[in-house]
């Protein structure tokens, strides 16, 4: 009998691996569904397109909101006449307490959602007369949980832009604040990441991301800073890749930590739908009583919304 079971066992061993590829390959191809939805999602809502812009000229904000209300469900105002705007190449943050709307201030951003009234400018002009996916390209996009997928490292970064040349890769990989993770790696860009692959934090799958949508030269980076905790050094690569990009074009954050906040041009104070305050960290802690209440409710902890 023992040898009866030794020898199903030996016939079933290959079909145990056959189904553990399987299911590698479909956390994979899950992962890369995830990614194109991101950067190639269907033309809604309806497009108007026009012709691509000329550039725009340097003082004309990159994002602008304009009283812009907006609600998922009759009767359940989320966005009650939103107005704020981002500099070309300024860096703001968007910060207010759960379910304040911040994340849907980023799907309209990206028009996933029209506002029901007001409208959203891009470099100047209604995202409504933008084609989706003309006005996509030009938005980076970088969640918290920001996907790798199964693959090397240097396929992770060219996905978005398979022509990119290795002195693009070796920018956009500083820029991210990477070198160092690429310089620990076996092989490199070649090592492979994703499931199985070398162990990336959270932090430093995010900067993966970063360099990925950085690559495509957006004029503007969508960035939701993790809420988890980081650890110094994720934290300080965080900073310092923020203060880097800001160069390269304009950053709109959804933030949780000082670190970041006080870093921003402009702090953005979103409250049941509404701005409540805007200024920079220093004056909003002068000015701003709900600002106050949202450092002083996370004591002296560094996330100030969640
Ligand atoms: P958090 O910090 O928790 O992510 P947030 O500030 O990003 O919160 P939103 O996710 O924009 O807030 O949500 C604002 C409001 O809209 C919440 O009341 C939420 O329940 C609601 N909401 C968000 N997405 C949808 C949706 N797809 N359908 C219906 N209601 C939604």
């Amino acid at each position: 009998l023992a040898a009866f079971l030794l020898y199903m066992l030996y016939l079933m061993s290959p079909v145990a691996a056959v189904f553990q590829a399987l299911s590698t390959m479909r956390q994979g191809l899950g992962a890369l569904r995830r990614i194109s939805e991101v950067l190639d999602l269907p033309g809604e809502p309806g497009p108007e397109p026009e012709r691509r812009p000329a550039r725009p000229a340097h003082d004309v904000p990159v994002l602008e909101f304009q009283d812009v209300r907006f609600r998922y469900e009759p009767g359940r105002p989320v966005l009650r006449g939103v107005s704020f705007t981002v500099p070309r190449r300024g860096h703001v943050a968007l910060i207010g307490s759960s379910g304040a709307g911040k994340s849907t201030v980023f799907a309209l951003a990206e028009r996933f959602y029209d506002p029901d009234a007001g409208r959203v400018l891009f470099e100047g002009r209604d995202i409504r007369t933008l084609g989706p996916a003309e006005h996509r390209a030009r938005i980076g996009l970088v969640e918290q949980h920001a996907p790798v997928l199964y693959g090397t490292l240097r396929e992770n970064l060219l996905y978005a832009a398979p022509c990119a040349d290795p002195a693009e890769l070796d920018r956009v990989v500083g820029l991210a604040q990477l070198s160092d993770v690429v310089a620990r790696s076996p092989y490199g860009l070649d090592t492979p990441a994703g499931e199985h692959g070398m162990a990336l934090s959270g932090g430093e799958r995010q900067r993966v991301a970063l360099a990925r949508s950085l690559l495509t030269h957006p004029s503007l980076l969508l960035l939701d800073e993790p809420t988890a905790h980081l650890d110094a050094l994720n934290e300080a690569a965080l900073r310092r890749s923020i203060r880097r990009i800001t160069h390269e074009c304009a950053l709109l954050v959804i933030a949780h930590r000082y670190s970041t906040i006080r870093a921003a041009d402009l702090v953005v104070v979103l409250d049941g739908g509404r701005v409540v305050a805007t200024g920079t960290h220093d004056e909003l802690l002068r000015t701003s009583e709900h600002y106050r209440f949202l450092a002083r409710a996370q004591g002296t902890g560094d996330v100030l919304s969640g």
